[in-house]
This record gives structure tokens, sequence and C-alpha cells, in this order.
């Protein structure tokens, strides 16, 4: 049959088109919904053990698989520029898998391009809710379930990875036990071990709990998180704005995606801390969110992108607000950064004042690229350090970052990315007495312009004298006053 219809194209690309009434039959046969998603290796980023791209099946069930716990690593790990290295391959995978492989795609090689999902199920290859449903009509709502399950713009194997834990078919430490006696039932997750099941490891264990709590108390969802499905749906049945709803529908997935990733890759050893998964679900985040709606500046933290999208609510903000001074005997450093994207080209800058509104210093740096967060908390320790010099003791710091200030002020947790700016900004924070405070972009106003200057003036820049400031500046300081 192979040969028959292999022979000038990639395989993988003729069978859908149409084929033999047996090819259907043998996929019509197979009962998993995994098994009728089919990837082409193109830029390797399937999952060797998950997805199915040998048409062998996901190859975690293949019987021939000579591993008992399967890392996640991608196809890119054995396809290369020249084509598939075997020898690599033979580490890994069973001889029976190598043989498909050289058998029936011998010819893919890795491109710039993502792999490819073909939906078995129609002859475009092309995925359908109805088809899917029809396949598994038995169940019940199952309808619904594709609905919230396949989210556009998000990596079509993530989507794959939250049906499979939905419809209960994991290879979860019991399960694997029950296969073979001699793995271990334990989880990796708790401090004291645990039975791995299913809902244990999305769910109930140390890790998930923190992780599913981290993105639901930002996002005001409250629950009792004990069970899979119902947490999903928690997420899936917020109201409001279809922006949010968006994101919503789709964190489930990316949350037990690195859940999962997390499992494997400290099976294998290596460490991968909660904070590292929260990461990685932020950026998967961010990257949906830039796709489905075009947003650049995204923050990099999950509550502030909550904030983000809350922004988009049509409310009318009717408080007025501006710069004061601070009182006698303080001094008040305003900071900002500005950038080209992010990361991108960034500067930042600090301006402290005193009690009479009066400028005692402007400092304007270019800095290589970063966050905003980075570069916000860069902007506040080179203030700090500025006063520490100048023997100026008390200060009151006010940034437009309201993330900057919830994490020097304690009240959330500070991401790895910033976390060595941060330290440093509470070493000094023991020298001097200093407030940190937020203030909306309308009383920061004077530090937004020297963030910006520094790309005007094409460098770094220090004033000292109000005389020194260009004109728009010596303006926004006489108004603030
Ligand atoms: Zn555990």
């Amino acid at each position: 049959m192979w040969n028959k219809y292999c022979k000038k194209q990639i395989p993988t690309l003729v069978q859908w088109r149409g084929g033999t009434q047996v090819w259907k039959n043998m996929l019509e046969n197979r009962a998993c919904i995994e098994q009728f998603l089919l990837w082409e290796p193109k830029g390797g980023s399937s999952s060797v053990w998950y997805g199915n791209w040998t048409k062998l099946g996901p190859l975690y069930l293949h019987h021939s698989a000579v591993q008992t716990c399967h890392p996640m690593i991608d196809v890119e790990r054995f396809l290369k520029e020249t084509g598939w290295d075997y020898v690599n391959m033979q580490q890994q995978l069973s001889e029976a898998v190598i043989n498909q492989v050289r058998l029936h795609m011998g010819h893919a090689m890795l491109t710039d391009q993502g792999d490819k999902p073909w939906w078995t199920k129609t002859s475009s290859g092309k995925f359908s809710v109805k088809t899917a449903w029809e396949l598994l009509r038995k169940k019940e709502e199952v309808n619904e379930i594709f609905k919230y399950i396949w989210v556009k713009d998000l990596p079509f194997k993530v989507s794959v990875f939250g049906w499979s834990v939905w419809s209960n078919r994991f290879p979860v430490a019991i399960v694997m036990a029950n296969w073979n006696p001699i793995i271990s039932q334990l989880c990796r997750c708790c401090s004291v071990p645990m039975r791995e099941t299913l809902e244990h490891l999305f769910i109930k264990g140390e890790v998930a709990n923190r992780v599913w709590r981290h993105y639901t108390s930002a996002a005001g969802i409250i629950g009792s998180f004990i069970q899979i499905k119902q947490t999903i749906k928690l997420w899936w049945d917020t109201t409001g704005n279809a922006r949010p709803k968006l994101v919503f529908q789709a964190i489930p997935n990316i949350i037990l995606w690195f859940l999962w990733k997390r499992r494997n890759t400290v099976i294998h050893g290596e460490s991968y801390s909660v904070s590292k998964v929260i990461w990685d679900v932020n950026n998967m985040v961010q990257k949906f969110m830039m796709c489905r709606f075009g947003y650049k500046d995204i923050p990099s933290t999950w509550p502030l992108m909550v904030a983000l999208l809350d922004d988009f609510r049509p409310c009318f903000k009717t408080s007025c607000v501006r710069w004061y001074p601070p009182h006698e005997g303080w001094w008040k450093v305003n900071t900002d950064e500005a950038s080209k994207g992010n990361p991108g080209p960034s500067a930042i800058a600090f301006c402290v004042r005193d009690n009479n509104g009066d400028l005692v210093v402007a400092k304007g740096v270019k800095i290589p690229d970063s966050t905003n967060l980075t570069a916000e908390a860069m902007a506040i320790r080179k203030g700090l350090i500025y006063c520490c010099e100048k023997n100026y003791t008390h200060i009151i710091v006010e940034t437009d970052s309201l993330a900057m200030v919830h994490m020097l002020n304690g009240v959330w947790d500070t991401p790895w990315n910033v976390a060595l700016e941060i330290s440093s900004i509470n070493r000094m924070r023991e020298l001097l007495t200093v407030r940190v405070q937020h203030s909306l972009r309308e009383g920061n106003t004077l530090a937004d312009y020297f963030a910006n200057l520094v790309f005007d003036f094409a460098g770094n820049y220090e004033f000292t004298t109000y005389q020194e400031v260009p004109n728009i500046g010596k303006n926004i300081i006489n108004m603030d006053k």
C-alpha cells in the first residue's frame, strides 16, 4: 500500500487526499481521538511520545515502546536538515518505530515550518468538530467540550493534550505501574510523595495546586480545585468580556501542558520549579494574546495580564491624577522606562525632586534589551543608588508599574527574571527609609518624558540643574508644582 502511494510525494501528504478503502477502514477502527490526528513532521515541533507522527498512534501507547516513562521531547530531536538522525533515534525508540519511519517517511527533512496537523476524518485533512463529534457521540456533551478545548491560536499539540486529559486517557504513574510493577506509583510533586493519580498530578498535588491557585486568584475565580473537569469548567464558565473569556478558555490547556512537562522533566532527574512552570505558562499566554489580539506590549506576569484584559472593559475613570511633592525632609524619586519592543532597545530614567517640587537630578540611561519589568527595576535601583550617594535618607519611590510596586511591597512573588534587581533594591532599603508607591501615568509624566528623552538624545544624560532641562521638561516640572 505504501509503495503504491508514496513514490513521489511525502507519504504523510499522500494518504489524506484519498486512499484505499482498506486504509480508511484501518483508521475508522481505531478508537481514540488522537489517533485521528496525524502530525506531519516539518519543523519537528510535535511530541515524540504523545503525538501521532509515525502513524503508529501516540508512541507512549505503542506496545514496542522500549521506555516506561516518556520525556516531553519533540520530534526535532531526531529530525535534521539533512533528514532523520537514525543513530540518535536508536537510543530512544524501538526498532519497529524506526523501521516505520525509515520505510514510510524517509524523506522528511527539518524545515522552518511548524509540524502540520492532519485531521484524518475529513478528506481535506482539516479538523472539523462535526466529524470528531460523530466519532464520540456516545459521550455526552462532547460537542460543547470540543468547542472549548480546541482553542484557535494555541499550539495545536496543547489543545490535543487538553483533550486527552479531559478524556482521562493518561499514562500517570498508577496506570503505568499496573503494566509494569517496577514503576513507582509515587508522584514527583509533593514534599511527601503520594500515589500519582490523574487528579493528583493535575489538580490536587502540591505543584499543581500552587499553579492553579496562582492563576485562579488573579482571575477572580473561586473554587475548591479538587476535580480536573470541575476546575476547567470554572475557567470556561466565567462571565464578562470577550477578551478575558478567550484567554481564560485557553488557560487550562496551557497549565495542564506544563504540569505534564514538569512531571516528565523531573522524572528524568532535572529540576523544574513551580516558578518555572508559571514562567512557561505566562510565556505561552503572552504569545497567545499577541496572536489573538495583536497586542504588542504584554506584561510578563499573569496578574498584570489580567489587568490589561480588564482595561478593555468599557469603564471611565473619573479620578483626577497629578503629581504631589513630598513632605519636608523627604525626596521623591519618579522612575520610568521606555522601550521599542518588549524586549527591545530600552531606556530608563529617574528624577529626584524635593518638597518644593524642584528638580534635584534627572538621569537617563540606555540599557541592554530587557523586559519592561526588568527595566523598571533597574530605574528604581539607580535612583536609590543616587539618593544613597547624596545622603538623601527618606525617599518616596513612585512608579507607574503596579507590578513593581506589588513585588517591592511583597504582595506578589517576584519572577526570576527580575529577582536579582529586586533583591539589590531590597538591600538598599535596609540603609534608607523608602516608601514605594504607585502612580498612574498622569502623575508620572516627568519620568516618562525623561525616559523617552534617551532615545531623542541618542544617549545617556544627567541634568543636575533646572536650566539644563529642555523646555518641555521645564514645563512639566512647573505644572507639577
Ligand atoms: Zn504529589
